[in-house]
């Protein structure tokens, strides 16, 4: 295939040549969906990972093309309606705007992660495990290709206020310096390698100097293996990308790539394989992680499949998430138990050199928990829960109860077991009530 990047978007999707066999209702769906949530494709995902004998069903089409079920039916027909009815951009515009807003935009409070220098807020900023800082510096806030189930998705949609990013890297770099705890920095977004490969320097480089012995690890939270592989292979910075690499880790410091990759397609072609090969070869290492998404990844076969090729290629099974409350949920939800019948299936089906992933976890305001199995006790079943990480980091390897609820898919929807009122971490925490809320009214100032 042709390596230069070419984007598809609402404005040109239908010059993909495989579009024209598209059934109209899954055209009016891009049409409908796509000016909610963003949409972006590009031709590697288009030509190599799509199998188009498959539409809409195909994990990758999926994966970047709105359908219909992503929103839920009336704010479908809602936008449908006023797209056939010539409504004016205004008032398309309006109204997107407020659909978006019932979709949970920034989930588990976001926006209480945002730590404050003398008086000022770093808006560029999450800090929220004591050891690892994340950073999203404003040049990278978009990535190779939007997957239809991202929960950073306020990053793309033009909404300001619900952005986080930041132009200023001294800020960031005086933040870490008021920080000895801090061992790990992750840069995020978006995705942080859409930027050139100098801007990354500008960013990364400073932190080799002395001041910052404490920063032990750099981690790059990408999905550039799976959505352009060539960033690593043909772009035309891409050699000065791999000698940085090199550089951080002579340097002495850890480089951790955190690849996202959510189906194996994505690690089948040629040009994935010679990427991480090139990366592993500059002595960085690679960790994956995905979250679990129904009509995408919901079977046991295709995570055994996903950690034993992770782990051929050298890269090291990290996280398995439960997809986010926020955006197209409704389309991807999958029930706590069904996450852990999944996630247990297929970490008993691989050997223990792919057992180094950790799940199903969920991202909640409190930290991230792990969902450990079902377990009976006086014949009333409880889920078993333990803190992957904790805002309080005592919190940590506790092993704690829920009640059993077959239908929840969210932390929010499960109760504390043996009728009492609160998890024990909402009791020292002043910020718990955040947990048992819609996020929504909390958009960021
Ligand atoms: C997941 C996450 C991290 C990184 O956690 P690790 O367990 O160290 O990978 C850091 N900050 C936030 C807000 C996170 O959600
Ligand atoms: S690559 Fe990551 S940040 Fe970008 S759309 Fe996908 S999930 Fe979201």
């Amino acid at each position: 295939m042709n390596t230069k990047y070419h984007a598809f978007n609402l404005s040109n999707y239908e010059t993909i040549p495989q579009i024209a066999q598209l059934r109209p209702e899954d055209k009016e769906a891009i049409e409908v969906v796509g000016r909610v949530l963003p949409f972006k494709t590009n031709n590697y995902v288009t030509e190599e990972l799509i199998n188009w004998n498959n539409i809409p069903d195909d994990p990758i089409f999926t994966l970047n093309f709105p359908r219909r079920e992503m929103l839920p039916k009336k704010h479908y027909n809602r936008v449908l309606d006023l797209i056939k009815s010539g409504a004016s951009e205004e008032v398309l515009k309006n109204t997107i705007n407020q659909i978006r807003l019932h979709l949970n935009p920034n989930p588990a409070g976001q926006e209480h992660n945002v730590p404050t220098l003398g008086d000022q807020k770093l808006h560029g900023i999450q800090h929220k495990y004591r050891e690892t800082v994340l950073f999203f510096p404003s040049h990278g806030q978009t990535c190779h290709a939007y997957c239809t189930f991202c929960f950073r998705w306020p990053q793309f949609s033009g909404m300001k206020n619900l952005k986080f990013s930041m132009r200023e890297a001294d800020l960031f770099f005086k933040y870490l310096k008021t920080k000895p705890k801090v061992t790990d920095v992750l840069f995020t977004g978006g995705d942080p390698l859409t930027m050139s490969t100098q801007t990354l320097v500008d960013y990364i480089e400073p932190l080799l100097g002395n001041e910052f012995k404490h920063i032990q690890t750099i981690r790059l939270g990408t999905k550039s293996l799976a959505y352009w592989p060539y960033r690593f292979l043909t772009d035309k910075d891409a050699d000065e990308l791999l000698f940085f690499f090199e550089k951080i880790v002579k340097s002495g410091k850890n480089l951790t790539i955190q690849a996202h990759f959510n189906h194996p397609v994505e690690l089948s072609t040629e040009a994935v394989k010679s990427a991480i090969a090139r990366i592993r070869g500059t002595g960085a290492q690679i960790r994956t992680q995905s979250p679990l998404l129904r009509n995408i990844n919901d079977h046991p076969d295709i995570w055994a499949e996903l950690w034993r090729k992770q782990v051929d290629l050298n890269c090291i099974p990290y996280y398995m998430f439960v997809a986010r409350d926020t955006g197209s949920k409704y389309f991807f939800e999958l029930p706590l138990e069904k996450c852990w019948k999944i996630y247990r299936k297929a970490y008993s089906r691989v050997s223990g050199t792919c057992r180094t992933v950790r799940g199903p976890s969920m991202s909640t305001y409190a930290g991230k928990i792990q969902i450990l199995g079902i377990t009976e006790i006086n014949a009333e079943k409880h889920f078993v829960l333990r803190f992957l990480q904790g805002r309080n980091p005592d919190w940590v390897c506790t092993p704690f109860l829920a009640q059993y609820d077959p239908e929840a898919t969210w932390f929010n929807q499960l109760k504390p077991s043996f009728g009492k009122e609160k998890f024990f971490f909402e009791e020292d925490d002043p910020g718990y009530k955040y947990l048992n809320k819609k996020h929504t009214s909390l958009a960021l100032e």
